[in-house]
C-alpha cells in the first residue's frame, strides 16, 4: 500500500469543482427545475467533492425539447459535413489542451490512478478526430435493381434524430465520449445522462463542447437520478433512439420502455469474460495479461477477464504466481504517484464485492489472496485487495454472476473442447482472451467464443476504429468503428422513375 504526497489537483479542475453544478440544456447552464441539488464523493476518501443538480423528468422534458428544436431548426442541420467535422476537430484540440484538468476530475470521481487517467483526454481526442472523418464519408449505394432500364435507386444515411444516452461510473468521461462522437458525426443531437456517482467529467466536457462552438441544444447533458430521469428519457415520444451502457437489468428495463414508442436500441451491457491460458502459452505474458485483465480499474470494467481458465498442468503454479503478481500492485488514492488500484467506486459496491467473496468461500472456493478491504490509513476509502479465487467451478455463482470488483474465479481445465464448452457457458459474452503460441489454437477458439470481442497474447485493447460490443446479454448493437455509424444512422432507400 502506498501512502505518499499526493499529486496536488489541477487548479482548473480545483475551480470547477469549487462551485455547485449546473446541468446543460438549450446551451445554458441551469438548475433543475425543483432546485435539489445531490452530492458527488471521492471514493478514495468518502469525502463530498461538490454538489450537482438533481434534475427531474421536467428537466428531460425541457432537454429533450431543445434536442428536437436543434435537430430540425436552426444551424444543426443546415450545417455542411467538413463543418460538422470542423467542430469536432476542434473539440478534439480543446481535449489535448485541457488533458491533465480531465485526468483529474477522472482521478477525483472515479478513483481511477492518474496513471491511466493522463492517457484519457488524449484517447478522447483521438476519439472525436476519427468520427470527425466519418461526417464527410456518409454515403449511400446505387443499386441495380431487376428493372434497370426504369428506374434509378438509390440509398441515403440519415441522422436518427433526438438519441438519449445513459452512461455508468465505471469509465465514465470516456463512455461520454463514446456517446457523443459517432451520433454528431452524423447529424444528430443528443441528451446525455451520465451515471449519479460521476457526472463532472461529463460536465467539463459540455463546458468544452460549448466552446468549440456546437450550436446550442445539439447535445444536452441532465444529470439526476437513473430510475426517474431513466424512465423519462426512454418513454419519451420525441426521443428516437436510446444508446445505453451500464447493467444488464437495467438494460433489459430500458428494452421494455423503447418498446413503447419502437426507439431504436443500442445496449452496452455487463460481462463475465473469460480468458483462457494455455500451457503452451508465453508465461511471463499471460502471467501479466491475466493479471491486468482483471484487475485494473480494481476489476471495474465490463469486458474484465474475471473467469480465468488455466490449462490443467499448469493451473497451480500460474493461480499461485497470479497471487503473488496481484501483491505487488499498489493499492491506493488515484492522486499517489505509485497506485496502480484505485478504490472501487463506493461503500455499497465494495460491500458487494465483499459479499461475492464470502459467497465464493461458501461455495467451497478458495481464496489464494487478497479476499478482504484494505486497511493501513486507507480505512476511510472504498478499498478491495486484489482478490484470487481457486477451487473453482465454473457453475459457481461466482463463475456466472458479474461481481464487477477485483475478485477473479480461476477454473482449471483439461482440453480444447471441454474450455469452449465452458467460456461459452455464460449468459454474457463481452469480451474474452486467449494466451498461446500455437496460432491454430488462438483461430479455432477465437471463431469459437460466443462473445463480441477477443484478445490473443494481449487483453483490454480498444480503438475508435475497432467495433465494440457483446453478444447475448451483454448487449445489442456496437459502439466504434463503421457499426457506431450503423447504430446512429437511418438508411433512406429513393426510387426515381425514369420512364
Ligand atoms: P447501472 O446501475 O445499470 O447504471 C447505469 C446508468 O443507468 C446510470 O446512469 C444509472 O443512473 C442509470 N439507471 C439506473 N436505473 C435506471 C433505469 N431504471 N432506467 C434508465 N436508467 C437507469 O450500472 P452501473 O452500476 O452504473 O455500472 C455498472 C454496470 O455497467 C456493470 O454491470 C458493467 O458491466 C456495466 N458496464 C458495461 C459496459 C459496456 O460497454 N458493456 C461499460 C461499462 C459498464 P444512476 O447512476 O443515477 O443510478
Ligand atoms: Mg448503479
Amino acid at each position: 500500500m502506498s501512502t505518499n504526497t499526493l499529486i496536488p489537483l489541477n487548479r482548473n479542475a480545483a475551480e470547477f469543482i469549487s462551485k455547485p453544478k449546473k446541468m446543460l440544456i438549450n446551451g445554458k447552464w441551469v438548475e433543475a427545475l425543483s432546485g435539489e441539488t445531490s452530492q458527488t464523493y471521492n471514493p478514495a476518501t468518502g469525502e463530498v467533492i461538490t454538489s450537482v443538480a438533481k434534475g427531474g423528468k421536467e428537466d428531460i422534458d425541457r432537454a429533450v425539447n431543445a434536442a428536437r428544436k436543434a435537430f430540425e431548426e436552426g444551424p444543426w442541420p443546415k450545417l455542411k459535413p467538413n463543418e460538422r467535422a470542423k467542430l469536432l476537430l476542434k473539440l478534439a484540440d480543446l481535449l489535448d489542451e485541457n488533458a491533465e484538468e480531465i485526468a483529474h476530475l477522472e482521478t477525483l470521481e472515479n478513483g481511477r490512478s492518474v496513471k491511466f487517467s493522463s492517457a484519457m483526454a488524449p484517447n478522447a481526442a483521438g476519439h472525436f478526430r476519427y468520427y470527425a472523418g466519418w461526417a464527410t464519408r456518409l454515403t449511400g449505394e446505387t443499386i441495380p435493381t431487376s428493372r434497370p432500364g426504369d428506374v434509378f435507386n438509390y440509398t441515403r444515411r440519415e441522422p436518427i434524430g433526438v438519441c438519449g444516452a445513459i452512461n455508468p461510473w465505471n469509465g465514465p468521461f470516456m463512455a461520454a465520449v463514446m456517446k457523443l462522437a459517432a451520433p454528431l458525426s452524423t447529424g444528430n443531437t443528443v441528451v446525455l445522462k451520465p451515471a449519479s456517482e460521476t457526472p463532472l467529467g461529463t460536465l467539463r466536457l459540455g463546458e468544452l463542447i460549448q466552446e468549440a462552438g456546437f450550436p446550442d441544444g445539439v447535445v444536452n447533458i441532465v444529470t439526476g437520478p437513473g430510475s426517474t430521469l431513466g424512465n423519462a428519457l426512454t418513454l419519451h415520444p420525441e426521443v428516437d433512439k436510446i444508446a445505453f451502457t451500464g447493467s444488464t437489468d437495467v438494460g433489459k428495463q430500458i428494452m421494455k420502455n423503447c418498446a413503447e414508442t419502437i426507439k431504436k436500441v443500442t445496449l452496452e451491457l455487463g460481462g463475465k469474460s473469460a480468458h483462457i491460458i494455455f500451457a503452451d502459452a508465453d508465461y511471463e505474458v499471460a502471467l501479466k495479461n491475466a493479471a491486468n485483465a482483471i484487475f485494473m480499474n480494481s476489476g471495474q470494467v465490463c469486458f474484465a477477464g474475471s473467469r480465468l481458465f488455466v490449462e490443467g498442468k499448469i493451473y497451480d503454479k500460474f493461480v499461485a504466481d497470479l497471487a503473488d503478481y496481484a501483491k505487488t500492485y499498489k493499492l491506493g488514492n488515484g492522486f499517489d504517484p505509485e497506485t496502480i488500484l484505485g478504490p472501487v467506486i463506493s461503500a455499497k459496491q465494495k460491500q458487494s464485492v465483499l459479499n461475492y467473496i464470502d459467497i465464493g468461500q461458501s461455495e467451497g472456493a478458495e481464496v489464494i489472496t487478497g479476499g478482504d478491504a484494505a486497511e493501513d490509513g486507507l480505512i476511510q476509502g472504498y478499498y478491495v485487495k486484489p482478490t484470487v479465487l481457486g477451487n473453482v467451478r465454473n457453475d459457481m455463482k461466482i463463475a456466472q454472476d458479474e461481481i464487477f470488483g477485483p475478485v477473479v474465479a480461476a477454473i482449471p481445465f483439461h482440453s480444447v473442447e471441454e474450455v469452449i464448452e465452458m467460456a461459452n457457458k455464460s449468459i454474457y459474452g463481452l469480451g474474452g482472451g486467449i494466451c498461446t503460441t500455437d496460432v491454430r489454437k488462438a483461430h479455432k477458439v477465437a471463431h469459437a467464443m460466443r462473445t463480441g470481442n477477443v484478445w490473443v497474447n494481449t487483453y483490454s485493447l480498444v480503438d475508435p476504429a475497432s467495433p465494440f460490443g457483446g453478444y447475448k446479454q451483454s448487449g445489442i448493437g456496437r459502439e466504434n468503428g463503421s457499426a457506431a455509424i450503423d447504430a446512429y444512422t437511418e438508411i433512406k432507400n429513393v426510387w426515381i422513375n425514369l420512364d
